[in-house]
C-alpha cells in the first residue's frame, strides 16, 4: 500500500476579542471527480525528502493561506486511508502532523496563480466554530488548538497595546 506524510497547521489570530483560525475551501482535482465545493480543510501538504514537519506546515500554510506564521507547538498526528482517483488508483495510508502556529504578517488568500488551481479560497473562521471543519481528525486537530489558546491566554495580544485593526 502507498503511504504519504504531510505536515499541517492550525493558523490562529486574536482579533476583536477571539480566536479565528485559517481554513481553505480546496479546489476538485477535475471537473468530473469529486466536488470539493463546501469543503473546509486545513493548510497542509507533503513533507518534502529531507524536510522538518513543522517547517513543512510554515511552508504549506504560507503557499496556500498566504500568511506568515510563527510554530507554537506541536497538535497532534492524524491518520487516513484513500483511495487516489487519480495516477495508478492506490490505496494510500497517510498520516498528517498538525501543528499550532501563531499569525505574525500576510493577507488571507494573496497566494500565487499556481495555488490558486489547488486552493479556491482562504478565509478566517472563528475556532469555536471548528464543528464546520469537513474531516474529522482535523476537527480534533482544531479542538486541540482550541484547548492549547484557552490554557494560554499568554497568546492573547496585550490589550493595552493600541491596535488599529480590533
Ligand atoms: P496534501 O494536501 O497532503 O498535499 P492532497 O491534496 O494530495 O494532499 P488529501 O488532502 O489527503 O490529498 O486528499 C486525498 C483524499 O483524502 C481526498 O479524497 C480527500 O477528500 C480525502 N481526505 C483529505 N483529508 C482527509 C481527512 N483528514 N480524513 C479523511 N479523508 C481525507
Amino acid at each position: 500500500m502507498a503511504r504519504e506524510f504531510s505536515a499541517g497547521g492550525v493558523l490562529v489570530r486574536w482579533r476583536k476579542g477571539r480566536w479565528w483560525m485559517a481554513v481553505i475551501e480546496p479546489q476538485g482535482r477535475t471537473a468530473f471527480s469529486e466536488s470539493a465545493k463546501d469543503t473546509l480543510a486545513l493548510p497542509k501538504g507533503l513533507i518534502d525528502p529531507g524536510e522538518k514537519a513543522e517547517n513543512t506546515a510554515l511552508r504549506e500554510i504560507h503557499e496556500e493561506t498566504g500568511a506568515v506564521g510563527e510554530l507554537i507547538a506541536k497538535l497532534k498526528d492524524i491518520k487516513y486511508f484513500y483511495v487516489r482517483t487519480w495516477g495508478d488508483g492506490a490505496r494510500v495510508f497517510k498520516v498528517v502532523s498538525f501543528y499550532l502556529v501563531l499569525y505574525r504578517s500576510g493577507k488571507l488568500g494573496n497566494i500565487t496563480p499556481e495555488m490558486r488551481k489547488e486552493v479556491r479560497r482562504a478565509i478566517w473562521l472563528p475556532i469555536d466554530d471548528w464543528e464546520q471543519l469537513s474531516y474529522k481528525g482535523e476537527r480534533e486537530v482544531a479542538q486541540s488548538a482550541r484547548e492549547y489558546l484557552l490554557a494560554h491566554a499568554e497568546l492573547q495580544p496585550d490589550p493595552k497595546a493600541t491596535s488599529s485593526e480590533s
